[in-house]
């Protein structure tokens, strides 16, 4: 369970995050929808302490999110903390990031070798499940950068399963993407959500919110201004705000 608690976010004087609070309950799928700088990204980067709130706080399954409670206080890991809780935060951005210079099997080992401990045995026996759930089994000893977009990003997605996160979040994943790489990503987050992993999606594919979100938030200067089903949100749109950026999206 995620638990976003009156989190404001401050760049110099610009308040990028205005006392946003949401809760995400296991097993749900949450997407976030606004224009541009609205505060999307950064919110999804709190969520992993990629960036430092500088109010309230978060939890994922009662753990405070890049600090520790002693007493009334809250105190900021040491890096090493931050970085063991991180593994349980699976992240995919717009650009893949995959490691161009390792096989998509390469890509897959190398993080729960190092940061889960497992042995390479068991890494490799994982990398091939994943590579069953995004369907590119054919693909194990191809290089990563001779793949498609839409090849890139599955493997970015097994690649972050590959840690066993509690949770899994996505930047746009499909917005770098050619218009007919988008739908096999989207299977393969639609794949994920039917298995019950708890998901949290910046998206501006409406067709995919109204399939699969459990709740769908609003966002406009850093605020959520709307919240809901995706029936509610999308369908009945309380804020004119919110009418007029789907009546764009759509
Ligand atoms: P987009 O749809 O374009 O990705 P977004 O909703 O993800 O937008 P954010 O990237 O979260 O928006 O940015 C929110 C606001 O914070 C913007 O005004 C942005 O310019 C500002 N901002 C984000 N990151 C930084 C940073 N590292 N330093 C300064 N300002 C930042
Ligand atoms: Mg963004």
């Amino acid at each position: 369970h995620i638990s976003i608690t009156n989190v404001s976010k401050f760049f110099g004087r610009h308040k990028a995050l205005d006392n946003v609070s949401l809760e995400i309950p296991p097993g749900t799928v949450t997407v976030i929808l606004g224009p541009s700088g609205s505060g999307k990204s950064t919110l999804l980067r709190t969520i992993n302490h990629l960036e430092r709130v500088d109010e309230g706080f978060i939890q994922i399954d009662g753990d405070y999110i890049g600090y520790r409670r002693k007493g009334d206080k809250l105190y900021e890991l040491k890096e090493r903390e931050i970085l063991r809780q991180r593994v349980n935060v699976g992240y995919v951005f717009q650009n893949f990031n995959l490691f161009p210079h390792l096989t998509v099997l390469e890509n897959l080992i190398e993080a729960p070798v190092a940061h889960r401990k497992l042995s390479r045995k068991a890494a490799i026996e994982r990398a091939w499940e994943l590579l069953d759930v995004v369907g590119l089994r054919d693909k194990a000893d191809a290089w990563s950068r001779h793949l498609s977009g839409g090849q890139q990003q599955r493997i970015a997605i097994a690649r972050a399963l590959a840690l066993r996160p509690r949770v899994m979040l996505f930047d746009e994943p499909t917005s770098a993407l050619d218009p007919e790489l988008v739908g096999e990503v989207l299977d393969v987050i639609k794949k994920l959500a039917r298995s019950g992993t708890t998901l949290v999606v910046v998206t501006h594919e409406i067709g995919f919110a109204r399939e699969v979100a459990d709740q769908v938030v609003f966002m406009v200067d850093g605020k959520i201004v709307e919240q809901g089903s995706s029936d509610a949100v999308l369908n009945r749109p309380a804020h004119a705000r919110t009418r007029q950026f789907l009546s764009k999206v759509l």
